[in-house]
């Protein structure tokens, strides 16, 4: 993983998402799609954008690791990473996310997807429909070629250590407009696919009066109907040049049931909020 500090002036490509906010109907016993605005209510049960497949399938690992997630500094440490890991054994099969086209397969020699050369190694970007382009790093094996025609679900690769990584895993990003962009990266967890049919997504928008992002540290906790705790996570908003414009927290994978959002940001927050299989909870909080 990278120890490096560019001294970049980022340019923050902000493209607004078409990301609804209504409850789509489910049948045609309701006619009318019940409005729900995130910014007054609690929360919003919406379809999302789940477009692309897991990378890496069962039975290998296909869980996004919690320990380096989206857009952490690693406690200030590092970049903001601009991606997932998969942590896998050397070798694993690296699948397509989407059907689409290879436009770059091979070792990053020219620093054209990140600041530094040979940063992600062995390195294969796939441009897909919705301007979206996936990002597959430090592989060990290249089976694609640039031009290539791909299908969601193609073997591409293997998961390796190729260029700046620690210890083999894939790396995986998405991009949206510019792929050249290296600030163009949208959080994966909220364009794959759930990895299991129960598990849903949140995405929470933290900002003040004035539309400004906070940060804060958020704990995520699942609570049973009898006030069971049934899981917990500790969610670290973006760093501010990953701003997005959606949201600041972005988690897949987990399972449906009811969450309680804490965090303390001058005064102590919490929301309520529930998480539906295959939906993505869009939370706004609001603070003083
Ligand atoms: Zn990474």
């Amino acid at each position: 993983m990278p120890t490096l500090q560019p001294s970049l002036e980022p340019t923050i490509t902000i493209i607004p998402l078409t990301r609804t906010a209504t409850v789509s109907p489910t049948s045609t016993q309701t006619p009318t799609p019940i409005p729900c605005d995130p910014f007054t209510a609690d929360f919003c049960i919406t379809d999302g954008h789940f477009l692309l497949q897991r990378p890496i399938h069962p039975p290998a690992n296909d869980s996004v690791e919690r320990t380096y997630p989206f857009a952490s500094t690693g406690n200030g440490t590092r970049d903001p990473h601009r991606g997932v890991e998969f942590v896998n054994e050397l070798g694993t099969p690296v699948y397509a996310a989407g059907d689409g086209v290879v436009i770059f397969a091979g070792p990053d020699e020219v620093a054209v997807y990140s600041p530094w050369p040979i940063f992600y190694g062995n390195l294969i970007v796939i441009q897909h429909d919705n301007e979206l382009f996936t990002l597959y790093a430090h592989l060990s094996k290249i089976d694609v070629a640039a031009g290539d025609h791909v299908s969601a679900g193609q073997k591409i690769g293997e998961v390796g250590r190729s260029g700046v990584a620690i210890g083999s895993h894939l790396h995986f990003e998405v991009r949206r407009g510019d792929v050249e962009d290296y600030f163009s990266m949208v959080n994966p967890e909220l364009w794959l696919l759930p990895s299991k049919p129960d598990f849903g997504a949140l995405a929470i928008l933290m900002r003040d009066a004035n539309s400004i992002f906070q940060n804060a540290n958020i704990t995520l906790q699942q609570v049973s109907a009898s006030g069971e705790i049934l899981g917990l996570n500790y969610l670290e908003t973006y760093h501010q040049t990953l701003a997005l414009g959606d949201e600041n927290v972005g988690i897949n994978d987990l399972p449906a049931g009811r969450y309680r959002i804490t965090f303390v940001h001058g005064g102590f927050y919490e929301r309520w909020v529930e998480v539906q299989s295959g939906k993505l909870t869009q939370v706004v909080i609001v603070v003083k």
